[in-house]
């Protein structure tokens, strides 16, 4: 009943969006990025995948945590639902893809989780998270270059941060299948091209994926000695609110402009001192995580499958709202252990934050595609989990609400020029 009252909405709005001028992109947008090729091509794009109606109810396989299931009682009608395949903790269902901001909905208002489940484009695909993953590698970390970090941390900048955040939450929304979704991943990649413009080593370049338009972003530093070993910094680039609309207003200026932004001062700070790390680094913004991990799953399955040699990956998704009493809380669980030692004793040696630990549960943001992969991840996250920023999701999610300032999400920034320098040696 609530699905017909969905695809009534659905389909009134993506009438409206189909037959109305496009909206005004009015961003502050300078700094010599061309913007108005970006809206170009990002209409192009999504005329590409300009859907009908039926299309959107192409089938989706959604892996969901039984803990999460029992949680969910009567919602998202899983009562009715059999589970087409089940393990020892999660189980296995097919759901349509309009049916997926639902889902995300509910499991952030229930558990404030986002997404807290994968959604994949194949059953095949979707049966390998009901076996556990198989297990990360051994990490090697060492804390051993103060004369690289400690000048880099004196660059890091607030004001810069704060910069990106505007700008991002600007667009109406970052939502994977919008057009302002396509062409703020364009001004993204646009912007980090033109931070990088003046070195031969780094790449910029956008990854497309084939079922939606929104694209991730990758930037590629590629390593002096050791190319062929891979450390990733990434975090998600889409934003969503509710369900029911295409194209919501759905700043997400903490969720999570302010880990890309915090990512964005990482690069600049890095071209700045002109480091240039030994192993290959790649900073991924990645596309349609608020729909079950979409973006980071495909790239991190294709990471695994062509055998990439991975070190380490942190995630940074949420990183401007100070909800707790300490600053930075390492995520304790669907992560790497040894890792989170390594993050927690950089914080310690680099900085004077105050960290703890907390827990996030099933799927709640993009390092578990890379644990799901048996890839070594963290995710050093803003605050407890459960007092971390009520806006998220909402039209209210903008930096004004945190305070007009990136004073926390500075804080991430610093621990990603850290992280940086010492996996990149
Ligand atoms: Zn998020």
């Amino acid at each position: 009943m609530v699905y017909k009252k969905f695809l009534k909405v659905f389909f009134s709005v993506s009438l409206f969006f189909f037959t109305q001028p496009l909206p005004a992109f009015n961003p502050d947008f300078d700094r010599g990025v061309d913007i108005r090729s970006a809206v170009e091509e990002s209409r192009k794009i999504e005329s590409e995948f300009a859907y009908a109606e039926d299309e959107r109810e192409n089938p989706v396989w959604i892996s969901v945590s039984d803990t999460d299931l029992a949680g969910l009682g009567n919602e998202f009608d899983f009562t009715s639902r059999q589970p087409l395949a089940h393990g020892n903790t999660v189980s296995v269902f097919k759901v349509k893809e309009s049916e997926l901001d639902e889902l995300s909905d509910i499991m952030n208002r229930r558990f404030h989780k986002s997404a807290g489940f994968f959604a994949h484009t194949s059953f095949e695909s979707a049966l390998k998270d009901i076996i556990a993953p198989p297990a990360a590698m051994a990490g090697a970390f060492t804390i051993d270059r103060p004369d690289v970090v400690k000048p880099m941390l004196q660059m890091v900048s607030e004001e810069n941060i704060s910069d990106i955040i505007t700008k991002l939450s600007a667009y109406k929304n970052r939502y994977y299948r919008s057009e302002t979704g396509v062409s703020s991943a364009r001004w993204l990649a646009g912007y980090w091209k033109e931070l990088v413009k003046d070195r031969a080593d780094v790449s910029v370049a956008l990854h497309r994926h084939a079922s939606w338009p929104q694209e991730s972003v990758i930037l590629t530093v590629k390593g002096s000695a050791n190319p062929e070993q891979v450390a990733v910094l990434g975090g998600h680039f889409d934003s969503i609110a509710g369900w029911g609309s295409s194209d919501p207003v759905a700043p997400g200026a903490d969720d999570n402009a302010s880990g890309i932004a915090a990512l964005t001062e990482a690069i600049r700070v890095m071209v700045k001192a002109g480091y240039k790390p030994k192993i290959t680094l790649k900073f991924i913004a990645y596309a349609a995580e608020e729909v079950g991990l979409r973006g980071s799953r495909e790239i991190a399955d294709a990471f695994k499958k062509e055998g990439v040699a991975v070190q380490g990956v942190i995630q940074l998704d949420m990183a401007n709202y100070k909800g707790s009493a300490d600053d930075i809380y390492l995520i304790a669980d669907h992560t790497n252990a040894a890792q989170n030692a390594f993050l927690g004793k950089l914080i310690e040696t680099y900085t004077n934050y105050r960290w703890g630990e907390t827990k996030c549960g099933y799927a709640c943001s993009d390092h578990a595609s890379w644990t799901a992969n048996g890839f070594i991840a963290s995710f050093p996250f803003e605050a407890k989990m459960g007092e971390d920023n009520p806006n998220i999701h909402s039209a209210k999610d903008t930096l004004a609400q945190t305070g007009g300032h990136s004073k926390h999400a500075f804080k991430f920034a610093n621990l990603a020029v850290a992280y940086l320098v010492e996996m990149g040696k």
